[in-house]
């Protein structure tokens, strides 16, 4: 049977314009999916990410402050109301994305910005962590997630908030020592930081077994490890093609269902915008072929 088409979530709230690749980015990967550019895929709204579900996942204080005072975005030097509502968007379509991997088996939301935020902070321009989010959800449902995460840069925020969670798995492939964290089980925990390029596929087949266990998969998709999206030289773009069809691969021949979220890629290696973005569809597309 086929799959039926791929539901993704964004809204036109996600995209904050002249913000950090983090939040402009999500508007041209829905611009190229409307195109047809990935396949069948529809894009969905979310609900935006409620009080109650930022205080399951974080300090309620921390909530408050970034809520009301403004706290976590003032200390990034970088408050409006179209970011905040961007933030509890895109948190939220990690959410339905969950949901709808439920029911259809595979889904994902046009989110980054997610896994350095940490139960009682926001860091490295994360104030909400919706990996977290999402990973609760799930096990609404199901025993055991799997958090997968294959941005440059380390899952700090998520190993603070879930490390201690006897159902989340965490497996972590890094090019970067940014925001990194200690294995604390090593049954549960995965973290590499990649030395050599070349081997870095070997490193995500080592990640993937340690989540053979798991009956959800949550991808953090970072395209920032690409050398030229602000990544490690010697990880080329076949190398990054190659990983998202064999996390979709995996997930498939487990029959789990699996989201994905954008997570970083960066303009800092003289990308544009567009480019990026281009990269990002990379991961839509193998998630809806
Ligand atoms: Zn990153």
């Amino acid at each position: 049977m086929p799959n039926p088409p791929l539901t993704v979530y964004y809204s036109p709230t996600y995209a904050v314009d002249g913000k950090m690749e983090t939040v402009s980015k999500s508007k041209l990967v829905a611009a190229l999916i409307e195109a047809g550019d990935a396949g069948e895929v529809w894009l969905e709204a979310p609900k935006l990410a409620t009080r109650q579900e930022l205080e399951l996942i974080h300090e309620a204080e921390y909530v408050r402050h970034t809520l009301e005072d403004k706290g976590a975005f003032l200390e990034v030097g970088a408050w409006s109301q179209p970011l905040l509502d961007s933030i509890l968007a895109s948190t939220g379509g990690m959410r339905d994305a969950v949901k709808e991997a439920l029911k259809n088996g595979r889904s994902g939301s046009l989110s980054s910005g997610l896994h350095h935020a940490r139960r009682n902070s926001g860091n490295g321009f994360c104030q909400f962590n919706g990996l977290a989010l999402a990973a609760l959800e799930a096990l609404k449902k199901v025993k055991t997630v799997g958090i997968l995460d294959l941005d440059a840069h380390a899952g700090g925020g998520t190993f603070d908030i879930l490390g201690n969670h006897p159902q989340v798995y965490l497996a972590d492939v890094t090019v970067n020592s940014f925001d990194s964290w200690e294995p604390s089980d090593r049954e549960r925990h995965f973290y590499v930081e990649v030395e050599q390029p070349k081997r870095y596929l070997e490193h995500v087949e080592e990640a993937l077994l340690t989540l053979e266990r798991v009956d959800f998969l949550i991808y953090n998709a970072g395209m920032d490890t690409y050398e030229k999206a602000g990544g490690m030289k010697g990880i080329t773009k076949e190398m990054i093609l190659k990983r998202e069809k064999r996390v979709v691969e995996w997930a498939r021949a487990r029959k789990i269902p699996h989201i994905f979220a954008l997570a970083g890629g960066y303009k800092w290696d003289g990308l544009t915008l567009q480019q990026v973005a281009e990269l990002h569809l990379e991961t839509v597309k193998a998630f809806a072929a």
